[in-house]
């Protein structure tokens, strides 16, 4: 599985897609724009196992604050919802309550539609994040992606109910191997986020995550 993908991304995108479809790999296709979503859904038209995401990704919030509405008009069909979240970053603050307006509503209007799975950035955002998700009924079903918070604010996203997708990128470095450690296994799902996240200048490619994390994963747990 690759749970975190931006699969509208890639260069060759329906080589790709090909490759998951050989090796029949579950993959979730993020959007960071909705108004990216349709034509990255029309990728995997023909799939079966690759499920298509309406995001908009709280660093281009200032961007595209506009397509909120498009987030509306889709979400009901889409298969999940994100790449959705909150940035902290500095270079993020100026657009900091657009993104809790934007993050907030897609919250909402995944709970209106029945609940939906959700992948969601939390980078130095930890806290928010989990406060916004608690304020829910309980509906959506949240997959942190690239988990980098405290230990602290792990156990507050274990005990909020979250999933979490990590890749090689994540388990690089001691600090996503010590934090991988205190997550319970039946919580844990693998992802790529390619092709942003590369080795020797190469993106990680939807079946990395498994190989390149299954050592790392058995060696913890
Ligand atoms: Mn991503």
């Amino acid at each position: 599985m690759d749970l975190h993908c931006h699969l509208d991304l890639y260069p060759s995108p329906a080589e790709i897609v090909q490759e998951i479809d050989r090796r029949n790999l579950t993959v979730f296709s993020v959007t960071t724009t909705p108004s990216a979503y349709l034509k990255t859904k029309a990728l995997a038209e023909h799939s079966k196992s690759i499920f298509t995401g309406i995001g908009l990704h709280p660093q281009i919030v200032s961007q595209r604050f506009g397509e909120l509405n498009q987030i509306e008009k889709h979400i009901e069909r889409a298969d999940f919802v994100g790449e959705i979240g909150l940035d902290g970053g500095p270079e993020h603050e100026n657009s900091w309550d657009k993104q809790v307006t934007v993050f907030r509503k897609a919250l909402e209007l995944a709970e209106t539609a029945g609940g939906k799975v959700l992948s969601i950035h939390s980078r130095r955002a930890a806290e928010p994040v989990i406060t916004e998700l608690l304020k829910g009924n309980g509906n959506n079903t949240p997959i942190l992606h690239w988990f980098s918070g405290s230990k602290k604010q792990l156990n507050a996203a274990i005990e909020a109910g979250c999933w979490f997708s990590v890749g090689p990128a994540m388990l690089a470095g001691a600090k996503g191997r010590e934090l991988l450690a205190k997550i319970p296994l039946d919580r844990v799902v693998l992802e790529t986020d390619g092709p942003f996240t590369q080795k020797n200048n190469i993106p990680y490619k939807p079946w990395d995550a498994l190989e390149l994390c299954q050592p790392i994963l058995c060696d913890i747990y």
